[in-house]
């Protein structure tokens, strides 16, 4: 028997309404996300990535993000946040009203060239930029590493580049650190490699963690985190999800799988899985399709027995 010491919580950021909805091709009324968000604070979420601050015309999912931040409904305990990819969305994101911003840069040249018209070069410096900004409004800002695992055109990343990427943002006064497998290339190694050497930088500030289950590693990355002490967490309802702008990215780690092996684990999160699961197949029916999570199916089944 091995022993690991788990952590005995665990906080996620539920980002079904931006990196899930983003890849769909009907645009969802603000209304009905508005919807969504309620369900998911019913469900006991208190991170919720709202939306993105990003150009309505490369996504036009995301056109309604001031609406959308005013006809929130505020609640103890409750952090809505969005991202933003330049130094405009951060300045959207502050006028409307919103305390904290995930600012996301690829650690990947050609990634951050197709994604942001941007070199790498040009994006870390926009990033500080972008951390002065939200310092001057006021805002909590996470820095995200995209590609930090892998690109699909250039491969693996060299360590030291994240490495040095994350100083260089801790130098700017970021508050917390998101490293993304937006490809979905980790493996449990490489997260206890890159992982590890964020959360040495890091000393108390929270390092989270996005991952993606492109490649069918999802959960055993998310384990392996768990070994190390990662203890935040970035995924989405169902596992909707993937980039526009990545080839063959698929969904997220799904919240209802990722919470419900942490409860058999005994590891916290405040989140009741069966309602999360019940805003996945809500959304199932709604887009007519069906996402690649496991647990929201296997809830809605009466002929088997779920232990958790
Ligand atoms: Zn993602």
């Amino acid at each position: 028997m091995i022993t690991v010491n788990y952590p005995r919580s665990v906080v996620i950021e539920e980002q079904g309404l931006r990196d899930g909805l983003q890849n769909e091709a009907s645009v969802v009324p603000t209304a009905k996300k508005l919807e969504i968000i309620n369900a998911l604070v019913d469900a006991g979420v208190q991170k919720i990535q709202v939306t993105s601050f990003v150009n309505p015309q490369k996504i036009p999912q995301m056109a309604d993000a001031e609406d959308l931040c005013a006809g929130l409904k505020q609640h103890d305990g409750v952090v809505y946040s969005a991202l933003a990819l330049n130094p405009k969305g951060i300045q959207r994101a502050a006028r409307a009203g919103l305390s904290h911003v995930t600012a996301s840069i690829s650690a990947s040249n050609t990634h951050s060239q197709r994604n942001a018209g941007m070199t790498l070069i040009q994006a870390r410096r926009q990033l500080s930029e972008m951390a002065a900004m939200a310092k001057n409004s006021g805002l909590t800002l996470r820095a995200g590493i995209q590609c930090a695992f892998g690109c699909r055109h250039e491969g693996r990343i060299d360590p030291d580049t994240i490495a040095d990427m994350l100083k260089e943002q801790l130098d700017q006064g970021i508050d917390e650190i998101e490293l993304a497998d937006t490809t979905g290339m980790a493996d449990p190694h490489a997260i206890h490699k890159i992982c590890g050497s964020a959360l040495d930088l890091a000393a108390d500030m929270p390092v989270y963690l996005h991952l993606h289950d492109t490649e069918g590693k999802g959960l055993a990355n998310a384990l392996a985190a768990l070994q190390i002490g990662i203890t935040h967490f970035e995924s989405t309802f169902g596992g909707m999800g993937g980039c526009p702008f990545v080839k063959g990215a698929s969904g997220n780690v799904a919240t209802e799988d990722l919470v419900f092996m942490l409860k058999q684990m005994g590891i916290e999160t405040g989140i009741d899985v069966s309602k999360i699961a019940a805003v996945s197949r809500s959304l199932e029916d709604y887009f007519d399709k069906r996402f690649s999570g496991k647990m929201h199916h296997l809830m809605n089944r009466d002929d088997i027995k779920i232990v958790g």
